[in-house]
């Protein structure tokens, strides 16, 4: 579904990612791991065209779609804005790391997932107000929002953590994304609401087939939700393996630290 070749990203004429590939199959569940610096969220920034400043893509390809998927294949390293506007959001959703800057402190919750859906469905002509409404409840509540028809007309200072991440989970999936790319999306919550949060979003992920790349620091969350992990380091692909390889037989001195770090 997602074929990343060669990819080079240079912030300024810095390089911080170097000629780094990997590939996802449909339904994958796939994990990037490394240190603070190691630019993960500089991959996904390349995938997504939302690189912060003066970073640019210098080299490769970003190929969504590749082999058997909906839609048409498209080349995310050279797309057009109009075309990524509506790749982002429909192709492929973002559950973002800061649920706080992430969501409108002025807009009431469910307008701001119905909104997501009315977006996703920019070419499908004008969409039914109650059928968008109904449908972002039972997005919220599918998130795991208990209570979500009332909680519809809520502010997000109403919300716990947790449950605006959940919020932000309803909004990256109300395009029904063939790949969903979370950002340490849990990194600002306590343990227990962490795994909660990212065991139900696996299952949602699950019964959409839809694929994961799910970034984090910590090979432990990674390792029991993921199929493949890759380990990244200064901008360069170190390893990539099953969880069982990465954490019983890591290859590179790099994977090993990272394991005898990890919890
Ligand atoms: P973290 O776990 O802290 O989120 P990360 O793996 O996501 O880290 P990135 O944010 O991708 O790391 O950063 C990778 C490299 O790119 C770092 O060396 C960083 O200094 C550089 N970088 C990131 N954003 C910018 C920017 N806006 N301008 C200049 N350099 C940047
Ligand atoms: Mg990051």
């Amino acid at each position: 579904i997602l074929e990343v070749t060669d990819l080079e990203v240079a912030f300024g004429g810095t390089p911080v990612l170097h000629r780094v590939g990997f590939s996802m199959r449909r339904g994958e569940r796939v994990a990037i791991v490394g240190q603070s610096g190691s630019g993960k969220s500089t991959a996904i920034g390349a995938i997504l065209r939302l690189l912060p400043g003066s970073g640019r893509i210098t080299h490769g390809s970003i190929v969504l779609g590749a082999g058997r998927t909906r839609g048409d294949v498209v080349d995310l390293a050279t797309a057009s804005e109009p075309l990524m506007r509506s790749i982002r959001g429909q192709r492929v959703g973002l559950v973002p790391q800061d649920p706080m800057s992430n969501l409108n402190p002025a807009m009431k919750i469910g307008p701001q997932v119905a909104d997501a859906i009315v977006a996703s469905r920019r070419d499908l002509g004008k969409p039914d107000r109650a059928d968008v409404r109904k449908r972002a409840i039972a997005l919220l509540s599918e998130a795991g929002i208990p209570d979500a028809g009332r909680r519809y007309g809520q502010y997000p200072h109403e919300f716990s953590g947790g449950m605006r991440q959940r919020v932000l989970i309803a909004i990256a999936l109300a395009g029904e994304p063939e790949l969903l790319i979370a950002d340490e999306p849990t990194s600002a919550l306590d343990v227990t609401v962490q795994r909660q949060i990212l065991n139900h979003l696996q299952s949602l992920v699950d019964a959409r087939g839809t694929s994961l790349l799910f970034i984090t620091h910590d090979l432990g969350l990674a390792a029991d939700r993921t199929d493949r992990i890759i380990v990244m380091s200064e901008g360069h692909i170190v390893e990539v393996g099953t969880p069982r390889e990465i954490l019983l037989d890591p290859r590179e001195e790099y994977t090993k630290q990272l394991v005898a770090a990890a919890p």
